[in-house]
Formats: C-alpha cells, structure tokens, sequence
C-alpha cells in the first residue's frame, strides 16, 4: 500500500513485536491491527520483531506460524523480522556505557533475599508478582557473587512538565523530582514514580538472559521506531523505557496503548489463560472483530483482507491525527 523511499528519513515507523510462546489470538491482532493501521494511515513503514529473548518459553517455529497469520490478515512487514535472540551484542553494547556510568549495577540477591528485606520493612507487598527491589546491592555486594544487572532509577532526573518543574525546583526532595511523565495518545497524561512503584529494575537476569525493558528499548532505538502502538497491559512498562532512553540518550518514540480483549472471566485474553489461536480460514472475521476493539464499524464490506484493510486505514486516519 505505502511504497518506501530508500535513503530518506521515514517520518514514522512502527512496529508489532510479538513474544513467539504462541499463535496469535483475537488479543494480540488488535495489536498488530492498531500498529499496522496506524503505521499505514500516516504513510509510515511497518516492521515486525520477534521477542524471542526469553527462550525457555518460546515455542520452536511460533515465529513462522505468527507471520503467516498477520499475512493471512494481509498484514506484511516492510522488512525482515528482526530477532531479539540475534542481538545480544547490542543489548550488552547498551549495558556497558550503564556500568560505566554506575547507573547500572550487579546484584546479588536471590528472591529469597529481597522478600526478607521487604519484609523487614514491612512492605513485602508484590505489584504483579514481581517484588519492588529494596535497593540492596546499591551500595556493592558484600562479597557475595554478582547475579544480574539493575538500573540505578534514584539518580536520572526524568522529563517533567513545566509547572510540575518549578514546583520540583522550589522542594527538591519531592517524589515529582522522580516522576516520569509522558503522553499517551488514547490514555491521555501519564505518570509513574519508578523509584517508588518499581525500583530498580533488571537489564540482565541471573540466568543470563536479557530483560525485556533494555532489549525493547535498543530495538526500537536500532529500528527507528517512531510510534509505539501495543496493548495496554503493556502500558505500565513506558516509564521505565523512558528513564532507559534518556539514560542511553535515545530519541524518545510516541506511545498510544490499545484496547484489550477480554476472556470471558474479565481478564485479558492471553496466551497464558488459554486464548485460541485465530483461525486462518476465516482472516475477514477476525480483522472484522479486531477493527472493533479499535472503534472501527463492523461488518465493513469488503472480500478480501487487502480490501477489508483499505477500508479500514481510511477510517482510521480520518479517527487519529498525530501531532509533529
Ligand atoms: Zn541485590
């Protein structure tokens, strides 16, 4: 649909990143959808990356049967997929200048450890099952052996809003000073205290394999993303990109965080409580159920997927408008 200008600088990329532990389900279509609509709608490219770094749970050819379900939907990427697990180098060339800088640094807890030093301080709460680390290690290792990487959140100062910046200036000390905002373009103004609701967080796992928050950030960084359209479960995890671009001194990308489909037990439908892959036979439907999620009317009529998404990246340039 969009020819490509080789050698000239794209005014927007997007992409959809899919995990390969499973097919793709009504859920993670909308998400494709949505990014490949709103790539199209603003005469952006579009490019698809396997996040396949968290390799025990990945699933052998999920990644072949992902891409041809979005080329069943009619929905081909401008370029080759781009594999997490190929690109450990970067991910380790983006750790480095963190250590240097000391806004990385190696731990040594077990979980063991960090639920008892919760615990001490009373606040052994999980937020989503993961625990906010204590900061333990921050100041070295006692001697025990290093385990994984964290980023050191206290010590970058994130972006602010003007007025929450003179406010920050007048009380140095406040929890604004650590606050990361940003706008989301369907959520509107966002906010997290990462310091506070997340800690410092993981670049590298003890088992060796890289956190999901570094790898993203340095693909999309690598790629040119522009335009980051995913899930809203997906939302609570902006911040913490945010404070990693700044601290790699990355451009910062445009974020808008879709709908989700739920199960019928309320929770979003996921790979993990047993969504159904889509069916292949039956594109026209599943895109007619995704467009939607996304506010597109349905029953658009239309005999193939090409037509269904001709339609479909009309309505939905007429219903975003990006700001530059
Ligand atoms: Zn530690």
């Amino acid at each position: 649909m969009q020819t490509l200008v080789s050698g000239l600088p794209a005014r927007y990329i997007g992409r959809f990143a899919p995990s390969p532990t499973g097919p793709l389900h009504a859920g993670s279509l909308v998400a494709a959808l949505a990014s490949w609509l709103d790539a199209r709608a603003h005469g952006g490219q579009w490019l698809v990356r396997i996040e396949d770094i968290d390799t025990p749970r990945c699933v052998p050819g999920t990644d072949t049967l992902i891409l041809q379900q979005l080329a069943a939907c009619g929905l081909h990427p401008d370029a080759p997929p781009l594999y997490q697990s190929q690109r450990g180098s970067h991910y380790q060339a983006a750790l480095d200048p963190l250590i240097a800088a000391h806004l990385a640094y190696p731990c040594a807890c077990t979980r063991q450890d960090i639920e008892r030093a919760l615990a001490e301080r009373g606040q052994a709460r999980p937020r989503h099952g993961e625990l906010v680390y204590p900061g333990t290690c921050r100041h070295g290792l006692q001697g025990r052996p290093a385990r994984a990487w964290r980023f050191l959140t206290e010590t970058i100062k994130p972006n602010r809003p003007p007025a929450l910046a003179t406010w920050a200036q007048a009380a140095p000390d406040s929890v604004a000073d650590q606050l990361v905002h940003w706008q989301d373009r369907r959520l509107g103004a966002q906010q997290q205290d990462v310091a506070q609701v997340v800690g410092d967080f993981v670049l590298r796992r003890a088992d060796g394999l890289w956190a999901y928050q570094l790898a993203v950030v340095v693909d999309d960084a690598a790629q040119g993303i522009t335009d980051i359209v995913r899930g809203e479960d997906l939302a609570d995890n902006t911040a913490r990109q945010i404070m990693l671009q700044r601290a790699l001194g990355l451009p910062l990308p445009r974020y808008l965080h879709t709908p989700l489909v739920l199960g019928a037990n309320g929770e979003k439908l996921s790979k993990q409580n047993g969504a159904s892959a889509l069916d292949l036979t039956q594109p026209l439907q599943a895109l007619d159920e995704a467009g939607q999620v996304l506010g597109l009317p349905a029953g658009l009529s239309a005999r193939t997927p090409a037509d269904w998404l001709q339609q479909a990246v009309a309505l939905w340039g007429r219903a975003t408008k990006i700001e530059r």
